[in-house]
């Protein structure tokens, strides 16, 4: 679906778009002392969780519609704009009854298309920006999916955000980022904000720092961080949270680099260079397209012979001469066995078809 979205950033005057705040609003006071420090930090927007979707019953579920009324205050009293979660239709609602600024759709509402259509429904006709967070799971197309049923309701201000995908077991992160997901919608939609939520990519304060470093240098639009006045005692995510002063520290080391890079000067600069990259990589779509040519080649042998397409044996000896070739000049492993099984089973694929040419009668 073609989408005509309008930015809800500012690229040249407010990148990196910060969005912060604590995980949940929990006391009136714990949302407007965090409001009042981050507001002091020029923050872009203030985000707290009214209605907290939680893995399981009897955990702290948030504090409900009382909430909207603390973030109200925020609004009044530090004149920070204000973004909280909807779930579903009467979330909206109370949410557009207090005037929230924007609403942000939780990678557990994304996941359902169900869930996404009743919010659409519900905001047809109303003008609010939306950012909608990817599904937990690793799918883009339903990440897409719930950006065009908001889209089709006629919601024209559209931004994503990137929490990391659900990969129970991963050490490292608590949803890995998956950057090639993201990369791919950008690809997709250019004039998509996207903004990084370090927070529940990391799961964890010691990584937040790398982590949105990363997505700037991917050029994402902003981040969303979750900042509490006591990160130990919150109420939901303790582990990733951190307090305003550290949030100001990691901001401030965070390197800002140029978006869209379009200087004539300095694009001069690297002609030459960007001259020879277009010629390699010509070359390479010539020599993939000659060893397709000779693969079709063999295909006919097999064909002729009765041997099986897939050889195992062979297979291993070409990744494994890759493989080695790639370790001494500093190509990493991961990208050798994706790059060379890409190009086998496009191999494979041109095999079948001689084989299903010489079927035809
Ligand atoms: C949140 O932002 O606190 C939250 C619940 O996030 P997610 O939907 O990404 O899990
Ligand atoms: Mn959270």
């Amino acid at each position: 679906m073609d989408l005509k979205i309008t930015p809800l950033i500012d690229r040249e005057k407010e990148r990196p778009f910060l969005i912060a705040g604590p995980c949940s609003a929990e006391t009136e006071e714990q949302v407007m002392e965090t409001a009042y420090q981050l507001a002091a930090q020029n923050i872009h927007l203030y985000r707290a969780g009214i209605w907290k979707p939680r893995t399981r019953p009897n955990s702290f579920e948030g504090v409900g519609k009382v909430g909207l009324k603390w973030l109200q205050r925020v609004k009044k009293e530090t004149g920070l704009k204000v973004t909280t979660e909807v779930a579903n239709k009467e979330h909206v609602f109370e949410a557009l009854k207090h005037n929230i600024d924007v609403l942000w759709l939780g990678a557990r509402t994304t996941v359902n298309p169900f869930s996404v259509q009743e919010i659409a429904d519900a905001l047809e006709g109303v003008d609010i920006p939306i950012l909608i967070k990817n599904p937990i799971n690793a799918d883009l197309g339903l990440w897409i999916g719930a950006i065009e049923r908001i889209y089709k309701a006629g919601i024209k201000q559209i931004g994503v955000i990137h929490r990391g995908f659900s990969s129970p077991g991963n050490k490292m992160y608590r949803n890995a980022p998956m950057w090639q997901i993201p990369i791919d919608l950008m690809a997709k939609y250019p004039d998509l904000n996207i903004i990084c939520d370090n927070s529940h990519i990391c799961g964890r304060r010691d990584t937040l720092q790398a982590v949105a470093q990363r997505a700037l240098d991917l050029n994402f639009d902003g981040l969303m961080t979750e900042v509490h006045p006591v990160p130990d005692e919150a109420w939901s995510d303790a582990k990733q949270q951190v307090t305003p002063t550290r949030y100001k520290e990691l901001v401030g080391e965070l390197k800002v680099r140029i978006a869209n890079f379009d200087n004539p000067a300095m694009l001069t600069d690297i002609k030459d260079l960007r001259h020879e990259i277009d010629m390699l990589d010509n070359d390479l779509m010539q020599i993939l397209h000659k060893r397709m040519e000779l693969t079709e080649a063999i295909g006919r042998f097999k064909q002729a012979n009765n041997i099986a397409i897939l050889q195992p044996v062979r297979w291993g000896q070409i990744l494994s001469k890759a493989l080695e070739f790639g370790e001494k000049n500093g190509l990493n492993e991961e990208f050798i066995v994706a790059l060379f099984n890409a190009i086998h089973y496009e191999s494979i694929r041109h095999q079948e078809e001689v084989l299903k040419e010489k079927k035809k009668p």
